[in-house]
């Protein structure tokens, strides 16, 4: 192994790059068998069955082969009309998007194509920690907008504006927001969207979230703003939305020359997206609303059990997120760091839950919980924490 190392001069990237402080939970979880894993940002609901029959059809129907690199125009027929009235935002369905395997793929391949070495790019603190990831792969700086829990993890153009340089190449917008919840509102992302028109500045716009929001709340889009079609790429994927996060579909909707280029890359890169795969997220996209709307359901009670639960309990203090499906409570009640706190709750309760600390600046002092697993798990995991813990008087 020695003499190994010593031949392998690998890339900085891959010295650089961090593994995840998540996956460390997942080793420790594996020691004890009941444990209940709230971790992973996963649905625990099934893929809807009319969704995983196209994918079958798909297959039955002998679509084994290589799709265009930019995607087969069924699904990009259906990605414009999605865009066009679930968001308000109009695209050529030939000209303006790419079909990707997830938004994981979407994200790296736009960072690829806009961000050259030494280029900052804006993401909020804490943030999912892949953004971190693939912005030292490209060589990019991440600079970390850090948000608070008094303003409910909102990264607002006011906090954004005082980091943009002469080297700022990109900003990430992310709402809802994992890991903390938190939401953008209209006002909010218009201020943002003068801010890029000021500063002329790309921006990505992550969506993963956007159907998952409560108490009434309606996502928009940056992109349906006047005059931000040549910065914003708006990057969505089917994943969380309709259970489907082992199909791997995403997509960018972006300016034309911007797509132009990043097909050539994705060629480099992936080539193209199974297409079976691909048929069933266009029938997701189609049909798959109802499906939603009854997972958003279940995910807003769990939501609203947590929530109270967290805070009826020693040690935690925890904001009503409004969107994702995820919690951040703050965990410093406790007296102990986040990765402590996260394998003492792991040890006394089984409950896997992950440090705030592994998602980058302003992490420290919360936890993530991620309550899309089954209302019975969220009532034993908040019994367990209570049990072990006790209440507040
Ligand atoms: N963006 C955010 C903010 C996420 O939390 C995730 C997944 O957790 C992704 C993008 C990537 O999702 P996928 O690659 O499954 O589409």
């Amino acid at each position: 192994m020695e003499i190994f190392m010593d031949l392998l001069n690998l890339s900085t990237a891959a010295q650089n790059t961090q593994a995840s402080g998540i996956r460390r939970m997942f080793e420790l979880a594996k020691k004890y068998p009941d444990a209940i894993n709230l971790t992973l940002g996963e649905p625990g609901f099934m893929t809807p069955q009319h969704i995983i029959d196209a994918v079958t059809q798909g297959f039955a129907d002998g679509k084994t082969k290589y799709t265009p690199n930019a995607g087969i125009k069924e699904l990009r027929d259906a990605i414009a009309w999605k865009l066009e009235h679930e968001n308000n935002i109009k695209c050529d369905s030939d000209k303006n998007l790419i079909v990707t395997a997830g938004a994981t793929q979407a994200l790296m391949l736009a960072m690829v194509t806009l961000v050259n070495p030494g280029d900052e790019v804006i993401i909020q603190g804490p943030n999912w920690p892949d953004y971190k990831g693939q912005i030292d792969m490209v060589n990019g700086k991440a600079v970390y907008c850090k948000v608070s829990e008094e303003n409910n993890f909102k990264m607002t153009a006011d906090i954004i504006e005082p980091l943009i340089t002469e080297k700022t190449k990109l900003i990430i917008i992310n709402s809802p927001s994992n890991p903390t919840g938190g939401i953008l509102d209209k006002e909010d992302l218009a201020e943002i969207a003068e801010l890029i028109k000021k500063h002329k500045i790309f921006v990505i716009a992550d969506e993963p979230y956007e159907h998952l929001v409560y108490d009434g709340f309606k996502q928009t889009s940056l992109a349906s703003f006047e005059g931000l079609e040549d910065y914003v790429l708006t990057i969505n994927s089917l994943s969380k939305t309709y259970a489907m996060t082992g199909f791997r579909v995403g997509y960018i909707c972006a300016n034309e020359y911007i797509i132009e280029n990043l097909i050539k890359l994705h060629e480099n890169m992936i080539a193209s997206v199974s297409e079976p795969l691909q048929l069933a997220a266009a029938e997701a996209l189609y049909h798959g609303m109802p499906d939603v709307e009854m997972m958003v359901k279940e995910y807003d009670k769990n939501r609203r059990y947590m929530v109270e639960g967290l805070n009826s309990i020693n040690g935690f203090s925890c904001n009503m997120p409004k969107g994702a499906f995820y919690v951040f409570p703050n965990i410093t009640g406790f007296g102990l760091n986040s990765v402590e706190c996260a394998e003492m709750i792991l040890e006394k309760c089984h409950v896997v839950t992950s440090p705030g600390s592994a998602f980058g600046p302003g992490g420290e002092g919360f936890i993530r919980i991620c309550y899309a697993s089954r209302y019975e798990n969220i009532v034993e995991a908040i019994r367990r924490m209570r049990e072990a813990f006790g209440t507040k008087k």
